[in-house]
Parts: C-alpha cells; structure tokens; sequence
C-alpha cells in the first residue's frame, strides 16, 4: 500500500494532474465509463442492494453525470484566481486567492449508495487536481469490483487509483500519509478515521449519519406531507442518511399520519411490497438482525413482516414510542418509522436540541414563520421544509454534517473548495521602498502612525470617489488661476467666432 501511494504522489508531482485541460479529459473519461457500462453498474447495484435499474439510474447515476457535467462547465472559473480586496499599503500590487490541489487524496465510500458515495467526491478531487485513492465499501462488493476493473479503463491509472478491502485494508491504508480523507459512513469509524489522520495532520472531511427528525406541524397538508415522507423514508429500504429516522408530531395527528402512509405505500409499492422492483433490501444479515432487534416491545401500526433469508423488512410505523427505547437511541437505517409524540412545537425543538446535532432537519408546515422559527432554534446538517432528501439535490448547497453528524461539506462547488487549498498571494513590486521603510526598524510613533493609518483606515467606495471629486477640482481650480489670462483670450475669441457665425446666417 506504502508503494501505491508513493507511485500516485510520485504523479501528482509530476505535475501532470494540474492543466485544466488534462482534468477535463479525466472528467470526460469518468462521463464515458458512466454512460459505456452503466448496464454493468445497474448490474452491480442490483447485486448489492436488489436495485431496479430505474431506481439505479435515479438514485445513483444521475447525480454522477449532473456532478461531472456541473464540473466540465465550471471548471475554469473555479479553478480561476479570485483577486482579492487591497489595503492602502498593497494598492498598487497584485492580490488574489489562487485554488491548489493539495496533492494525494483518500476517498473512502459507504455502501448504502456504493457507486455515487465513492464517484461524487472522485469527480470534485479530479476537479480540483488531486491524485486520488478510493476506497469502496466491502459490504457492497459488486459494485467495489466493478469500480476496480473499470476506473483504469478511463482514466489516469497512476493518478487514480481503487485499493479495495475490509477494515484489514482500510486501517493499514490509513496508516498512509495523505494530503486529505473524505470518509463516508457512522459516526464510530469516524473517529477511527479522524485519529489516523492526526498522526499525520491530514485534515478531514467527515460524511457522516444521525437519526434525522422530522416534524410534521398540525396546520398542514398531511396528504402531502405523508406522500413525501413515505418516499424518503423507504427509498432504498430506509438506509439513506438523510431518511427521516423518526416523526414529531402532536399525539391527535398519530392515526391520520399512519393511516395515510399506509394508503401511500400501497399506492407505490402496490399489495406485495415484496414483488416490487421498487423497493429494496436489507444489505446483509447483521444488518437485518440490527433493524428487527429494532421492534422487540414496540406498537406496530402497520408493516414489521421479515424475511430472513432475503433480508426483507417491511415498511413499517411504530406509534407511541418511548424515546427511551432502543429505536430511538441509535441511527434506524432500515425501513422503520417511529413517530413520538409531543405537546407542541416548543417541546418538539427541545427534543431536537437534547440530542445529537442531525444531519438533516425536516419541518412540514403551511406556516413558514413556524418553519424558520425551527430553522433558528434547531441545529443540523442541511433542512428542507415541506420535503424530505431533496436539499442533497441541489449541487448548489453544500452537503454535509455538523458536530456528531459529519464536518466539512462537498457536491458542486463545494466539492472542489473542499479539495483545493485556497492559496493567498501577494505580489510586489521591488519599487516603493520609501512606504516600505514604516516597517523597517528602528521603530518610532510617527511610523506606528502611519501604519495604523495605512492598515486600519477603511475606504468605503463613496469616500473614494469625493477624495477623487475633490482631487479634480483641486487641479482644475489650479491650471485655470494659472492660465486665466489665455483663457480669457480664448473665451472672447470663441464668443465673437459664434456672434458672427450668427450673423451671417441670418442674412
Ligand atoms: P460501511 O460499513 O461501508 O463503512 C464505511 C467505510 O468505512 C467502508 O469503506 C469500510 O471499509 C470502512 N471501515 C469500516 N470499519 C472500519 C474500521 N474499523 N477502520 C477503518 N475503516 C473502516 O458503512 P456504514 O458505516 O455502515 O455506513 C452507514 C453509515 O454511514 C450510516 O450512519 C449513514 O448515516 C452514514 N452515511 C452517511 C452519508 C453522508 O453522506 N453523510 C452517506 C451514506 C451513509
């Protein structure tokens, strides 16, 4: 592993992954692998997670393909020195802030959505220039194999590169130096991570989960509201980070909100949910162990039928939930919704607030003052209102967690922020050493003083432009006393050329 990470820096230093025009190529290569094999990779995530190719193509691969062409059209600008804002003292020089790769990156994926957890953060790093190593999750292994075969078909094989493996693998490839680790998945092997990467100061982007509440408010349309949530909750069999993990609500509204999920997901998944091409699987078996041990003492209003040998779990409601059970102590991650009541919005907020920061916030409401007010007294990664999972659509915001639920963000522009430095430059003339001598020693007051009128004065636009004003008139004022007796030669010149010009055209 030492060798491979030495060859991809030995190549980023090479300088060759930097020319734009190089990036775009890779980012070109990356589209044509997706658009060339993307029946391998529907084939591979059905493997992995008994995926519809319809659903593959949603969930997975169009996202891939809006990243990559997001990328191609702004890499330019992105990728562009921004000038930055002078002081007095660096007027005349040239400031601005110039994005750097930072040189060989680690990408390591979850498997919940194997193929875009790994690409997405790949497309950013090429972006921004990095040598990459990425590091698919072994419990979706179709999907790590096929990233292995085909990355190197299309492109840079001693720039990018897949290591696959378990915790075996991984913890030794930690042992690495590298430039940046973006790490998706819980929130313990976080930690694990991000103590690896201090051994060497690598810093750290941190994807990762929490139990994501959502608050369904009593003035609101709860067909609709029931009819996204039942889409966001079950999509993928629940193991979505952003999935709503459990319901607020007040106690009278429990019955209607069961009752219309319910109808919903029949509308979707039609009478046998496990005949649909809609709905997923439980990854493996632990992790359907995990989620059944989940309903052990709970009131299920509807749903909780298993099916061991294909890692079935139902859609399912649990009314009535005791926020001291275990459903509600860990990240569900599976197809189980609770819904736990409260008084009203006030205790709702409290109930946010005493626990983990989430890595997403849902408020359902026709009241949008009620919407920000939860926005201004809650914490958490990204909110949507009145919606669930689509804030992670919008390669304009940017993706990620806050405290337990994740650091640093990615997606569009973000994406590349997060792997660029951003490089502050200040170029100067060798010219101007008579300002220059304020900070040369030996000290004195009158220097201090004129370095804090230099460095502290702020000039606002329209100050500058009345000092200007002022500067103008100033000279006028001057040249026209200095020759005001040819002036006013001129003058009397001009005004009798007009009074004959005047005269002759009348006659
Ligand atoms: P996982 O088991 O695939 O683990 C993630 C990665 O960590 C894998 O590549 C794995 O090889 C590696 N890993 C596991 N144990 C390790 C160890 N001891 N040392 C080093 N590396 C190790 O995925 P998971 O953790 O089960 O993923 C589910 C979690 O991820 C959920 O909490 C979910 O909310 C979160 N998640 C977050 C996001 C996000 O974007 N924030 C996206 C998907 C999933």
């Amino acid at each position: 592993m030492e060798r491979q990470v030495q060859r991809l820096r030995q190549a980023f230093r090479s300088g060759r992954s930097r020319p734009l025009r190089f990036r775009q190529q890779q980012l070109e290569g990356l589209c044509r692998m997706v658009q060339e094999r993307e029946k391998d990779i529907v084939e591979a995530l059905a493997a992995d997670l008994s995926k519809s190719a319809l659903n593959a193509y949603s969930h997975e691969i169009i996202s891939i393909l809006g990243e990559i062409d997001f990328m191609l059209r702004n890499l330019s600008d992105l990728a562009s020195a921004k000038p930055a804002k002078k002081n007095l003292l660096t007027m005349m020089d040239e400031v601005y802030v110039q994005p750097e790769p930072l040189g060989v990156v680690l990408i390591i994926g979850a498997w919940n959505y194997p193929f875009v957890l790994t690409m997405q953060p790949l497309v950013g790093a090429i972006a921004a220039g990095n040598a990459v190593i990425v590091k698919p999750s072994e419990l979706s292994e179709n999907t790590a194999k096929l990233l292995a075969k085909l990355l190197p078909q299309y492109v840079d094989q001693d720039l990018y590169a897949v290591i696959n493996g378990g915790v075996e693998e991984t913890t030794e490839l930690l042992k690495q130096r590298f430039d940046h680790i973006l790490y998706t998945g819980n929130t313990a092997v976080g930690k694990i991570v991000m103590e690896a990467a201090a051994k060497h100061l690598t810093p750290v982007t941190l994807e990762l989960g929490g139990k994501s509440p959502c608050y369904i408010d009593k003035d609101c349309d709860l067909d609709v509201a029931c009819r996204r949530i039942t889409w966001g909750k079950y999509m993928n069999c629940g193991q979505t980070c952003i999935a709503p993990d459990y319901v607020l609500c007040e106690a009278s509204l429990q019955d209607q909100i069961v009752q219309k999920i319910k109808e919903t997901v029949k509308d979707f998944y039609g009478e046998n949910i496990k005949a649909s091409p809609d709905y997923e699987r439980i990854i493996n078996l632990r992790h359907f162990k995990r989620i059944h041990s989940l309903l052990e003492g709970q009131k299920i209003a509807f749903g909780g039928e298993t099916d061991e040998a294909t890692c079935y779990i139902a859609p399912t409601v649990l009314t009535d939930v005791d926020p001291k059970t275990k459903v509600m102590q860990e990240e569900i991650f599976g197809p189980i919704l609770p819904i736990v009541p409260v008084k009203n919005v006030d205790e709702a907020i409290n109930f946010i607030n005493d626990r983990e920061k989430p890595l997403a916030l849902y408020v359902f409401s026709r009241n949008n003052k009620l919407i920000k007010r939860m926005i201004d007294e809650t914490s958490s990664g990204g909110v949507t209102g009145n919606d669930v999972i689509m804030h992670f659509t919008v390669n304009s915001l940017p993706f990620g967690g806050v405290g337990s639920s994740g650091m640093g963000a990615y997606h569009g522009k973000y994406s590349f922020d997060t792997f660029s430095h951003q490089r502050p430059c200040l170029l100067k003339s060798l010219k101007g050493e008579s300002v220059n001598k304020l900070r040369y020693p030996p000290n004195s007051q009158s220097k201090v003083s004129w370095a804090k009128f230099f460095l502290l004065k702020q000039f606002k636009k329209e100050k500058l432009q009345l000092l200007l004003l002022m500067f103008v008139g100033v000279v006028t004022a001057v040249v026209v006393k200095k020759y005001q007796a040819v002036l006013r030669k001129k003058a009397l010149l001009v005004c009798l050329v007009v009074h004959r010009l005047h005269w002759s055209s009348k006659q």
